[in-house]
């Protein structure tokens, strides 16, 4: 597996291997890697010639500094991992080359018009604007012909497919099933930082949307009621705060309102287990 650190080491490498005419996958992470990301990779190396894997800890992206400081990181672990993969260049991007000047100095940024009204754009302001900004710079970089992400952040998946359309990048979106614990919990490269009794009982979020999309296949289609249902399932754990239990049409993210049809809607929740923060969602 190649390593690259510079722009300019990265786009010959990608040149050359797309001069051979070969299709360039591409799956951007923040690293501390698990068996999501990996299915990502697997999915890349299915569908491309070559597999690019970017690791970046993206400041921009972070509203809480906290939890910028607290994001887990373990490069050579990832390394590692990703050289057994079979993955065929590690992105590592430098900070002073993506915002020269440091991130505060940044001129431009890619900012989602309407989809980030609700869910975490809502409540984690100024979120979208650093993930499509951090990824149309990788977009350019990279080049890749296809490019990997995860349903487990629907909201960002969706606002990526649409900023990719907008901007006409000329790069497919394929995106990946949720990958979980034995238990159900989503896995998270922040769940190392729930404590053994949070982590334990996170896996509320998985039975709480299992639990309530039974309630629905059942015939409860009242939108209102579900949103009650799942934030009353939500609210029996101890210790876990809701940041938002909705349920959204899976198309605009907007709040449903009155029946749900089968096959459009998405629930969706954020729970805090402290300064953790923990997304999942499930289609209905
Ligand atoms: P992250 O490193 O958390 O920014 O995630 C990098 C990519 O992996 C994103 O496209 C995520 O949606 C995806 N991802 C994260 N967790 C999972 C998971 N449990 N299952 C599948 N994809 C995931």
């Amino acid at each position: 597996m190649k390593i690259t650190k510079s722009i300019s080491s990265l786009k010959e490498t990608i040149l050359s291997w797309k001069s051979g005419g070969e299709i360039i996958g591409f799956v951007p992470t923040m690293g501390f890697l698990h068996a999501g990301h990996l299915s990502l990779v697997g999915l890349s190396k299915k569908k491309s010639d070559k597999t690019v894997v970017s690791i970046f800890v993206n400041p921009t992206q972070f509203n809480d500094p906290r939890d910028f400081q607290n994001y887990p990181i373990d490069l050579d672990k990832d390394s590692d991992i990703l050289d057994k993969t079979g993955v065929d260049m590690l992105y590592l991007p430098l900070m002073e080359e993506l915002y020269p000047g440091g991130e505060k100095s940044n001129q431009i940024w890619v900012i989602p018009e309407k989809l980030d009204k609700y869910l975490c754009g809502a409540a984690r302001p100024g979120h979208f604007r650093g993930v499509l900004t951090v990824v149309a710079k990788f977009f350019h970089q990279v080049n890749p012909d296809i490019a990997f992400f995860g349903k487990k952040d629907w909201q960002q998946a969706r606002i990526i497919e649409e900023m990719t359309k907008s901007l006409f990048f000329p790069i497919e979106i394929i995106l990946g099933e949720t990958i979980r614990e034995d238990d159900g919990l989503a896995m998270s490269s922040r769940n190392v930082r729930l404590s053994p009794k949070d982590r334990k009982e996170a896996n509320i979020i998985y039975k709480s949307l299992r639990e309530t999309k039974e309630i629905f296949e059942q015939g409860e289609t009242d939108s209102e009621k579900l949103r009650n249902i799942l934030a009353e399932k939500l609210s029996s754990s101890q210790n876990g705060e809701i940041d938002y239990a909705e349920i959204v049409f899976r198309s605009d993210l907007s709040p449903c309102k009155g029946k749900i049809e089968k096959g459009g809607a998405l629930m969706a929740v954020a729970l805090f287990y402290g300064d953790v923060r923990l997304i999942d969602n499930m289609e209905i």
